[in-house]
């Protein structure tokens, strides 16, 4: 739990740094991503007008393997960009766990891409396409364009 103590709060703020475990983030680890890694946090806590409020950056890094390639790359999930203002907390200690995870979880990766431009194993004889070129990968190409043209004439 990732948890501020806001006694004594000042307008100027208050760092709170730390690691937290990434099991906080509910992330079931997957044959395409893990999450084996701690939670980084740097949080400044500050006092403000009718509450609290909250500034800072959060990150994990993620195991994942590439959909295209099936290689193995590790994923820098952050968020810099966190802020939450919370109105008039009732006690002296505030639970920031739910924000926070949200706050990483929103940045989660649309696709599992080692690189932008990945270019796959080939579907003939499974080699690594970004490692070297394979004798059929040249072939397989062409077939492709063609297929791709085929659609776009009919
Ligand atoms: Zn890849
Ligand atoms: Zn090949």
């Amino acid at each position: 739990m990732i948890k501020v103590g806001i006694l004594n709060l000042t307008p100027e703020g208050k760092i709170f740094e730390g690691t937290e475990n990434s099991d906080i983030l509910e992330i079931k680890n997957t044959e395409f991503i893990k999450c084996p890694n701690e939670i980084d946090f740097f949080l400044k806590v500050y006092s403000v007008n009718n509450g609290v409020l909250v500034e800072g950056k959060a990150e994990t890094i993620l195991v994942c393997k590439c959909g295209k390639c099936l290689s193995e790359y590790n994923y820098k999930l952050k968020n810099e960009e966190i802020c939450h203002f919370y109105e008039n907390p009732a006690s002296s200690e505030l639970d920031l766990t739910d924000d926070i995870r949200e706050d990483i979880l929103i940045k989660f990766p649309m696709k599992l891409r080692c690189s932008e431009n990945c270019r796959g194993i080939c579907p003939e004889c499974g080699q690594n396409l970004n490692v070297s070129n394979c004798s059929c990968s040249g072939k397989n190409n062409d077939d492709d364009i063609w297929k791709e043209l085929d659609k776009i004439k009919f």
